[in-house]
C-alpha cells in the first residue's frame, strides 16, 4: 500500500485529463482559458497506465478532472479503460455540467460510477455571473438524469462571502433533492489572490450554523474525499464542508494527483510536480512507474502552508484539477 513517512495512505487519485476549459469561473478563469493545444495532454493508454500503477500500490477511487473533462471527445474510451482495471471500486468525473443531460448516458455505459458536478449557485443569473454560462437548467435536468441512470451525485459549490453565503435557496433544495452539496472554502491561488480576500469564508461558521439546526456529522470511509458530511433527519441530501484552512486539514489526506502534462503532485499547493510521463510509455516496465511513485511519496510534505498565502506552483485550479 503506497504510504508516505507520515503514515498517510493514498486510496484516491485525482487524474487530470485537460487544463482547458470553456467556463469562466470568477474564482478560476475569470478570463477564461488561455492555454496550450489539447493534444500534448495525456492519452487515453498513458491515463490507463497511470491508473493500472496506482490500483497496483492500493488506490481504490480514481477521479478524473481537469480543466474541464467534458470536452475531450476520448472521454467514454478514457473512462472504459479505467473503469475495466482491478481493484479500482469508484470511478467519479468533476464537470461544470456542460452539455451532461446529452453526455451522461455515454459515461454511465463506459463505466463511471460517480458524479460531481459544480454548481455555485441556484439562481440561473448568478449562475451565469459567475461561470459566464446560461445553463442552470441544463446542469439541473443532467443530474436528474444521472441519478435515473443509477450514479450517485455530489455537487460542488464554492463558498464566497457576498455572492452565495446565504444558504437558504440550497437548503430549500436540499430538503427534496437526495444529493451531497459540498462546500469548498475558496482557495487562494496566484491569479486569484484579491478575489480570495474578498470572498474568503471559513466553512467553520457554516459548520456551527448547521449543528445548530440539528445536522449530524457522518463517519468517514478510508477512501473519502476530504469533505467533512453532515445529515439531517429532515433532509433528503447531505451537506458537506472542504475546509482547507481548518487545522489539521492535511493529517487525514488520503490522496495524490496527476495532472493532465503527467506530473504528480503530492499536493495541490506543492512547489511542482514530478514528471512522470517518460514512465507512461510503453516501453517502459510499470514496476519502474509503480517504483518512481513509491520513492517521490517519500517527499510529500506534512502539510500545506496556505495560511501564508504559499499556494505552490499552480496559478489557478485548472491547472491540476480542484
Ligand atoms: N471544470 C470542472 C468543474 O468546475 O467542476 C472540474 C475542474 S474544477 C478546477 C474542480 C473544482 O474546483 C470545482 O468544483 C471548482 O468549483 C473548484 N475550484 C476551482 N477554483 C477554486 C478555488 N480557487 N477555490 C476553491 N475551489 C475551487
Ligand atoms: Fe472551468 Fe471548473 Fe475552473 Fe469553472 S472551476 S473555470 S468550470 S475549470
Amino acid at each position: 500500500m503506497l504510504q508516505d513517512t507520515f503514515g498517510r495512505r493514498f486510496y484516491y487519485l485525482r487524474l487530470s485529463v485537460t487544463d482547458v476549459c470553456n467556463f469562466r469561473c470568477t474564482y478560476c478563469l475569470p478570463d477564461g482559458y488561455q492555454g496550450r493545444p489539447e493534444d500534448a495532454f495525456l492519452s487515453p493508454a498513458e491515463l490507463e497506465k497511470t491508473a493500472q500503477a496506482f490500483a497496483r500500490m492500493g488506490t481504490q477511487k480514481i477521479r478524473l478532472t481537469g480543466g474541464e473533462p467534458s470536452l475531450r471527445r476520448d472521454l467514454p474510451e478514457i473512462i472504459d479503460r479505467i473503469n475495466r482495471i482491478d481493484g479500482i471500486q469508484t470511478l467519479a468525473l468533476t464537470t461544470n455540467g456542460y452539455k451532461l443531460p446529452q453526455r451522461i448516458q455515454e459515461w454511465a455505459r463506459a463505466g463511471l460510477s460517480q458524479l460531481n458536478v459544480s454548481i455555485d449557485s441556484l439562481d440561473a443569473h448568478q449562475f451565469q455571473q459567475i461561470t459566464g454560462h446560461d445553463r442552470l437548467d441544463e446542469v439541473l435536468e443532467g443530474i436528474e438524469i444521472a441519478q435515473s441512470l443509477g450514479l450517485k451525485v455530489k455537487v460542488n459549490s464554492v463558498l464566497m462571502k457576498g455572492v452565495n453565503d446565504d444558504l437558504s435557496s440550497i437548503l430549500a433544495w436540499l430538503k427534496q433533492t437526495p444529493v451531497t452539496l459540498r462546500y469548498i472554502e475558496v482557495m487562494e491561488t496566484a491569479d486569484q489572490q484579491v478575489f480570495f480576500r474578498e470572498h474568503h469564508v471559513s466553512g467553520g461558521e457554516v459548520k456551527e450554523r448547521l449543528l445548530a439546526d440539528g445536522w449530524q456529522a457522518v463517519l468517514r470511509d478510508v477512501a473519502a474525499g476530504p469533505a467533512q458530511e453532515f445529515w439531517h433527519p429532515h433532509y433528503e441530501g447531505r451537506i458537506g464542508l472542504i475546509m482547507p484552512y481548518s487545522k489539521d486539514f492535511c493529517a487525514s489526506c488520503n490522496r495524490l494527483r496527476v495532472s493532465s502534462l503527467g506530473k504528480l503532485h503530492l499536493c495541490l499547493f506543492a512547489e511542482h510536480g514530478i514528471d512522470i510521463r517518460p514512465y507512461l510509455q510503453p516501453s517502459v516496465p510499470i514496476d519502474d512507474l509503480i517504483h518512481a511513485v513509491t520513492n517521490h511519496v517519500q517527499g510529500k510534505s506534512a502539510a500545506h502552508s496556505l495560511q501564508n498565502h504559499i499556494s505552490g506552483a499552480m496559478a489557478n485550479l485548472s491547472q491540476i484539477g480542484g
